[in-house]
């Protein structure tokens, strides 16, 4: 275990961090991703400032925060990073890292969790399960809350009451990629991106 500002990191995580560390080392702190961002609004340290805490050695902090669940990876903030700084690659693998080093589920985790359970299953999104399952692990009442939203939009024809599963072929294309990342995982546990 190495220690990080007070944190003990396995050696892999604390490995993965310094590289982060590094590469982040070049922001700027021109706050161009933050600015970009369509969901930093909801998140607790913007882009730019998750960049500062990284800077700062802060890793634990950046671990703990919701900014790292909230990111949809659309990509805009890494598109116009003017140091050319992979911010999204960064973020999910602080997630993965999170999940290496056994940080408590967050309802952004539980979500993420869901959502590349359903992927997995089908092939493709299918929003019922999700939220089941979302609901289940983090907060089972909140389904009640969720159902009359459900009921509008599959009443409007926005989401099917039955999965839509992918072809055969592409199914097992989907799993050949979950498999693939879960070897890479293994190998390097906090080294790896976490979708
Ligand atoms: S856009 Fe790039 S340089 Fe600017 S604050 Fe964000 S990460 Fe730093
Ligand atoms: S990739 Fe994530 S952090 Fe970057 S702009 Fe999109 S949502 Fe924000």
């Amino acid at each position: 275990m190495n220690h990080i500002l007070g944190r003990r990191f396995s050696p892999a995580a604390a490995s993965a961090l310094e590289r982060i560390a590094e590469e982040v080392s070049v922001c700027m702190q021109c706050g161009t991703c933050a600015g970009s961002c369509p969901t930093a609004p909801a998140m607790d340290y913007t882009p730019r400032a998750l960049m500062r805490l990284l800077q700062a050695g802060l890793f634990d902090e950046a671990l703990r925060s919701r900014t790292i669940w909230m990111c949809t990876t659309c990509y805009t903030c890494t598109v116009r990073c003017p140091r050319d700084i992979h911010v999204t690659d960064i973020l999910g693998r602080l997630r993965g890292i999170a999940i290496a080093e056994g940080y408590a589920e967050t309802a952004g985790m539980t979500f993420n969790k869901a959502f590349l359970d359903v992927v997995r299953r089908y092939g493709r999104m299918f929003e019922p399960e999700l939220l089941i399952r979302y609901h289940l692990r983090q907060e089972p009442l909140g389904i009640l809350g969720a159902a009359p939203i459900g009921l509008a939009l599959f009443q409007k024809g926005k989401i099917s009451p039955l999965p839509e599963r992918l072809p055969a072929e592409g199914l097992a294309q989907i799993r050949r990629i979950f498999e693939a990342v879960e070897a890479r995982q293994k190998a390097a546990p906090a080294a790896s991106s976490h979708a």
